[in-house]
């Protein structure tokens, strides 16, 4: 099936008590055993697994083409859970640009866990090579990257890790499954912050994880979110998986949106640099023309004039809202480094953009009128 109907029927069933077509909200925490003490529904409790996370597990691993997927409470807990399924000791190599929360789990708590953190710059082929002549055990992607957008080659980085002995795991965020999939592309694991696209609509935190194999590894993440217990809640999946159905059609909208702003903006006088793959000058161009459909709705860009010029612009918008995160209906502008925070490598004149459903026309006129020289 093509990803628009997986999008609409996967982890989708007639509920057989009603006939309800929108699956029923299950809210129960536990679930009644038989007088032999078996339970008869295959529940037991909700820590464990309930109706709603079963829909989106099945649901994202259609999506993503995986074997299995699980669900965690925040796309960081997703992370955070293939990083506790490790063991003391192992070497990972993560993608340099990266979401900045990310960055520091990896540097400032799972080394604390014994795990020995390398940030390298995945979309450099030598440097790949040479952080790949140490052994390890897993390769981390975040392609299209969070704010820079550098795009990764998929394939090849999973191809030399799996040469090098390691897994290959991409935080599929940006793309999602819709434009991107790691998976048939080579990589192991799919990561996602399900509170961007997937919700879709700024309402929602929620993580998944989608694995190639239902193999050790896969039983032991299980248990991690099982024993851990950072799941999602039911209304979340509920949520989540309503987000699904119109996924295609939204990511399509916002890619579209997205490259008529990153043109108007590429033109604009008052802008040193666009950061979107799906410009042709962008130096990861052609890789995500290669292995994305679209090039999503995330963009940057550098206004001239340093950090002053970058808040005033944020200051003078209309429409876009100033606020952080991505993936919802409305549109957002975020300056990045003033979150981030000290020590950043995220320019200071950089301002992140996530592209909403609006006209392109309305966005690209408040856009023109907040880049305008003089106050109004
Ligand atoms: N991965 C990426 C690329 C993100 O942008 C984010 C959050 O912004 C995360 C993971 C973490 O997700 P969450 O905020 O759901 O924990």
């Amino acid at each position: 099936m093509r990803l628009e109907t997986l999008a609409v029927h996967a982890g989708s069933r007639i509920d057989p008590a009603t006939g309800a077509v929108a699956p029923p909200l299950y809210l129960s925490t536990t679930f009644e055993r038989a007088t032999d003490g078996s339970y008869p529904h295959g529940w037991i409790y909700v820590r464990h697994g309930n109706p709603n996370r079963a829909a989106l597990e099945e649901a994202m691993a259609a999506l993503e083409g995986g074997a299995t997927a699980l669900a965690f409470a925040s796309g960081s807990a997703a992370a955070f859970a293939v990083f506790q399924a490790l063991s003391p000791g192992d070497r990972v190599v993560i993608s340099k640009d990266l979401y900045h929360g990310l960055a520091r789990l990896f540097r400032e708590i799972l080394p604390a866990w014994g795990l020995r953190v390398e940030f390298v710059d995945l979309t450099d082929p030598a440097a790949v090579e040479e952080a790949l002549r140490t052994p390890a055990r897993l390769v981390w992607v975040e392609t299209p990257s969070n704010p820079m957008l550098r795009i990764t080659d998929i394939a090849w980085v999973a191809d030399r890790a799996h040469a090098a002995g390691a897994w290959c795991f991409c935080d599929n965020t940006a793309a999602t499954p819709i434009l991107q999939r790691p998976l048939a592309l080579g990589a192991d694991g799919v990561v996602h912050s399900a509170t961007k696209y997937l919700g879709g609509h700024g309402d929602v935190m929620g993580g998944v994880v989608v694995l190639r194999e239902e193999d050790a590894f896969a039983r032991r993440l299980r248990e991690i979110q099982i024993t851990g217990g950072a799941v999602l809640s039911p209304f979340e999946c509920w949520l989540i998986l309503r987000g699904l159905r119109t996924l295609p059609y939204r990511m399509r909208a916002h890619s579209e949106n997205a490259m008529r702003v990153a043109e108007f903006l590429a033109r604009h006088p008052a802008v040193k640099a666009v950061h979107y793959p799906g410009l042709p000058d962008h130096p990861g161009h052609a890789i995500a023309a290669r292995q994305m459909t679209a090039f999503g709705g995330l963009l940057s860009f550098q206004a001239r004039g340093g950090r002053e010029a970058a808040l005033r612009v944020a200051g003078r918008v209309r429409l876009f809202t100033r606020a952080t995160s991505f993936g919802g209906p409305e549109s957002l502008i975020e300056h990045r480094a003033s979150i981030e925070g000290p020590g950043t490598s995220t320019p200071e004149d950089l301002l992140r953009l996530s592209i909403g459903l609006e006209h392109p026309d309305d966005l690209i006129e408040d856009l023109d009128q907040a880049l305008m020289e003089k106050p109004h």
